[in-house]
This record gives structure tokens, sequence and C-alpha cells, in this order.
């Protein structure tokens, strides 16, 4: 009788390294005296080394996470073999803002990698920037078969962009109209030192042979009415993407003297080459990202100046990424918790903001624990400036049509209520959203829902988004994909 065979061995599991290699930071002292970069770029020995942490999970947890469904782990397995061209190509394939996002992306994928169960999740944002840096930087976006239909996108931010790249890869003839003389939405207000315009006009230049078409300093509602695009224009199919481009006020009394500014006119003015003037006790109040970019920037801008930041809830409240409000605090921004704004006081000019001490209360539906007025705490903050970082709400003008059945989001973003977020009106969609990354997600589904909408008219079927580079391969979710995990 002939021995059993052996059971074959059982595969050994990689053993998970739980410490990143370091992201170069420029040094706090240096970093606060102008606008330069913060976080710089791996080296490409760096990049390999943080690449190789990777576990390459059967189920790639990471992709699952990302609202564009970028396949990260495929492009780290390529960084990691040293394929910085390959990696490169994998990130364009399904991110054509990659050089925007590479700096600013919220990284759900790395809330989700494995890593992060036993240490630092890997830093999949500044791998993106590593195959960017280091691969082949002249892959541009090639059309398949023209569809000879056109489309209008209404908005040239994250959502506008790409639904533009959606559709433009699938051969359709698009235009994209924005009020505004430069190109990304509300990352025009992203400060220097994370994000440039740059950024934006790197990513859409390789929009350049797309049938895509950029009309800048357009306010569709205003200067024409949107059905005009379907009804006289030969548009067949409308995409608005208008997002949230207009501030929201405090509503306490004061708030119209001189020396209180709206956080976005501030960062847009400032970064638009036109700094405002600030004082030297500055207040910003609000605890969202637009407050931290805003405290960062205001200490960069006042030189000496004392920045404060003054939230009504306390530290785990805070709406804010995480690393920007490490970032602020190392920058030596004061930070008063639990602190709700009454009035703005002074006479011809702000002097002082006035506050009321908070109790934290239960949970709201969103968990956040509510703040509750305590009785007598009153006291008035002293200070010059106060830049108001409460939110922001779309500007609907001309587009009030009660037909379209806009929903507001609870961040404000305006979006359609019927499947891939098509409006009342047969042919238009809108939709965008809370990061750069979720924007385009949605743009995605809209898109995928007006070709859909087009194909039916030429009575044709739709497929997958092509190869935006030309080659034979459709878009496909990566093997061991089981389902989106959206936070
Ligand atoms: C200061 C700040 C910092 C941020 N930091 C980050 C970050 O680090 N990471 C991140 O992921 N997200 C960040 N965000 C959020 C992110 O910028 C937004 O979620 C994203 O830009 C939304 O994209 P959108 O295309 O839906 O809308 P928007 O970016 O608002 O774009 C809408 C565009 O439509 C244009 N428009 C509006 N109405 C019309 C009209 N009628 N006609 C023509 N054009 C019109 C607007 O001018 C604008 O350009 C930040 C936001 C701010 C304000
Ligand atoms: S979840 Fe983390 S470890 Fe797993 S494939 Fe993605 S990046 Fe790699």
């Amino acid at each position: 009788m002939s021995a059993p065979a052996a059971a074959a061995p059982k595969p050994i599991p990689p053993k998970l390294n739980p410490v990143r290699v370091p992201v170069p930071e420029e040094p706090v002292a240096a970093r606060t005296e102008d606008f330069r970069e913060v976080l710089h770029a791996y080296s490409k020995e760096d990049a390999i080394l943080e690449a190789k942490r990777c576990i390459q999970c059967r189920r790639p947890w990471c992709v699952e996470a990302c609202p564009i469904d970028q396949d990260a782990r495929e492009y780290i397995r390529l960084i990691a073999a040293e394929d910085f061209d390959g990696a490169a190509r994998v990130t364009l394939r399904e991110d054509p803002l990659a050089t925007c996002l590479c700096k600013v992306c919220y990284h759900y994928c790395e809330d989700a990698c494995v890593v992060k169960k036993k240490g630092v999740p890997i830093a999949i944002r500044h791998l993106k920037r590593a195959a960017l840096d280091f691969g082949n930087d002249e892959l541009v976006y090639v059309p398949s078969t023209p569809k000879h239909q056109r489309v209008a996108v209404v908005g040239g931010g994250p959502a506008g962009l790409m639904a533009a790249w959606e559709l433009g890869v699938r051969g359709y003839s698009v235009t994209v109209f924005e009020q505004e003389p430069r190109w990304g939405g509300l990352m025009q207000t992203i400060p220097a030192y994370r994000m440039t315009d740059a950024d934006v006009e790197t990513d859409k230049a390789r929009f350049r042979n797309l049938d895509v078409t950029f009309v800048d300093g357009t306010k569709v509602g205003r200067d024409f009415p949107v059905d005009r695009l379907l009804r006289e224009d030969g548009y067949r199919a409308v995409f608005l993407a208008i997002g949230t481009s207009t501030h929201r006020s405090l509503n306490v009394p004061g708030e119209q003297l001189p020396g209180v500014l709206p956080a976005l006119g501030f960062l847009h003015a400032l970064n638009a080459g036109h700094p405002p003037a600030l004082g030297q006790e500055i207040v910003v109040v609000g605890g969202g990202d637009v407050a931290m970019d805003s405290v960062r920037s205001a200490l960069r801008l006042s030189q000496g100046g004392r920045v404060t930041l003054v939230y009504r809830r306390g530290r785990e409240e805070m709406p804010a990424d995480p690393e920007e409000v490490h970032g602020a605090e190392a920058e030596g921004i004061r930070f008063l918790f639990q602190r709700a704004p009454l009035a703005i006081e002074g006479r011809t000019h702000a002097e002082g903001l006035r506050v009321q001490t908070m109790e934290l209360g239960a949970p709201d539906s969103g968990g956040r624990r509510t703040p509750i007025p305590v009785p007598g705490s009153e006291e008035t903050i002293r200070c010059d400036t106060v830049i108001v970082a409460v939110g922001q709400k779309a500007d609907l003008t001309g587009l009030e049509d009660p037909a379209l059945h806009l929903r507001l989001t609870n961040q404000g973003w305006p979006e359609g209520q019927g499947p891939g977020f098509e409006t009342g009106v047969p042919g238009i969609f809108a939709a965008g959203g809370r990061s750069v990354v979720y924007a385009m997600g949605t743009a995605t589904e809209a898109a995928n829902a007006i070709d859909a909408y087009l194909a039916k008219q030429r009575g044709e079927s739709t497929g997958p988004r092509p190869d935006p580079f030309g080659g034979t391969e459709p878009f496909h979710r990566p093997v061991g994909y089981t389902q989106p995990i959206r936070s």
C-alpha cells in the first residue's frame, strides 16, 4: 500500500507591520512663515517600503470603502514591485482628479484598511502621490466611439469634472459651464499649503483629447434658463453639479461689522491672490475642515497674530479631519471648546466675540452630543477679526423650478431624487457632495444613469466604462470585492 499523500502546507499569513514609513513634514517653525507645502512626497525608496507593508488582502477593504472604486490594492502592489508606470496607469484609470486627491482626499480607504486594526493603516493617499510622481506622466485620456449626443454639465467642481470625464471617455460631447474664472469648485478654497490650482490644471490637462469643452464665467440660471440647454441648444441631458458655493451665517447681532469675514470668501480671496486684511487677535467660529483651513491660513497671513478656534461642542464631536486638527494644534492654534457665539461686539469694527459655555447632553440623531447653554456663563473673547466657518449652502438662483424636485442633503448639496440622481425633469440630473471623492462618486452614478438614458434614445444598451486609455478591458471591480463600504 502506498503512503498517503502529504497534506499541502498551509500558506503562511503575511506578517503585518503596524508602523508606517513616516511622511516627510515641513518643520512647524518654517511652515507657518508662508503658505509652503506642509506634507511632502515620499521618496521612491520610501514609497516602495511603505507599499510592501500592504498584505494584499483577498477582500480589498480599501477599494470597497472608496466612492470611486479606486483599485488601491493594485497600485500598491505595483509600487511594491517597483512598477511606477503601471501604478500611475491604475491610479488614473479610475481617478481623473488624482493629482488633487493624492493631496486632499479624506482617504476612506485608510479608515477601512485592515492594518489599522493593529497599527497605522497603509499610507494609501501618499502612495497614490508616489505613483504619479514617479510613474509615466504622459498619460492622456482618449474617447471611445463618438456617440453624437451632447451633454451639458453645470459646475466645474469635482462632481462636474468627474461627470465630464465619465461621459467624455464614453464618446459623448460634453460642455462644462462654470460661473467662476477658476476650476475645481470648492477645491479652490483649499489653502496652498495643502493643494493649488496647478493641481486641478494638471488633472484637467489629461482631458485634452476628450470632446469636453470648458466654458467659464457663465452662470446657468442667471445668464440663461437651464431648460434652454435642452430646448434650444441641442443638449440631450444636463447634469447639475452646482455644489454649495455660498456661505452660511451665524445669525447673531454684529455679523455685519467690518472685521467679520465669511470663511469661504476669506479662503477664496486668499487663493485668488487678494488676501483680506486681518488683525492680530483672530477668532474662527466652527469645527469642520473649513474652520481648520481658516485658522491655519489666518495664522500664516497674520504673521504673528493669535488665532483661536471657538467650537460649540467638544473635541470628539469635531467633524474636521483629525489630520487637520493635529496640524492646527502643532502650529499653536488655541482651541476653545463648548462655547457658542451669541453676538459680535464692537461699534465701528469687530472688538469681541460674546460666547456662552455649553454643556454636552445626549447624542443627537447623528451621534454627536447636543450642546445645552449654561445660564450665566456668558463671556467676551477680545478680538479684532472674526472668521465665520459654520457651513455652506447651495445657490439655487435661477434653478428654483419646483418641477426639478431637488432635495438638499444634510450638508446642503442639491441632488435629484430619482434613480441615478435624476430630477423631476426628464434628462436633468443633479448631484455632488461632502468631500471631493464622495462628490466624484455621486457623479459616476449620475453619469451611468445619463449614459443609460441616452443609450435608450439611440436604441442601444450600455456597458461599463471603457478603458479611458483606449485599452480593451472595460471597468470591472477587482477580484475579491464583495460590497461597497460607505461611511
Ligand atoms: C475650505 C474647504 C476645504 C475642503 N477640504 C477638503 C479636503 O481636504 N478633502 C475633501 O475631500 N474635501 C474637502 N472639502 C470639500 C470639497 O471641496 C467638496 O465636498 C467638493 O468640492 C464638492 O464638490 P461638488 O462638485 O459637489 O461641488 P463644488 O465643489 O461646490 O463645485 C460646484 C461648482 O459649481 C459652480 N456653480 C454653482 N452654481 C453654478 C451655476 N448656476 N452655473 C455655473 N456654475 C455654477 C461653482 O462655482 C462650483 O465651481 C473642502 C471644502 C472647503 C470649502
Ligand atoms: S485594506 Fe490595507 S492591507 Fe488590505 S489591500 Fe487594502 S491597503 Fe492593502
